[in-house]
């Protein structure tokens, strides 16, 4: 056999091992990261409605409280108290 048969061969060979092995290294290449904080989802100013004069209030710069189960909403203080007072009233 001469030298430059081996060479071709081992050409050939190298080829058909690249291809074989080449399209697994892609799948490795790009993972996609984790998403972070996927608990907290960005602050979106949403409108919710004061259950006392019933006015409507950006999310961010409302007056919030906890009742019961839920957050409660009010556009200032005073509605705030109002609410709580008349809940007072019904227990
Ligand atoms: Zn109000």
């Amino acid at each position: 056999m001469s030298p430059i048969k081996l060479v071709v061969i081992a050409i050939i060979l190298y080829i058909g091992y690249r291809l074989l092995t080449g399209g697994k290294k892609k799948n490795k290449a790009h993972r996609p990261a984790a998403p972070l904080e996927e608990d907290s989802p960005p602050v979106v100013d949403i409108l919710v409605e004061d259950p006392v004069c019933h006015k409507l209030v950006p999310k961010k710069q409302a007056i919030r409280l906890q009742h019961k189960e839920n957050i409660v909403y009010f556009c200032s203080e005073a509605c705030c108290n109002r609410f709580v007072s008349k809940e007072g009233e019904k227990e």
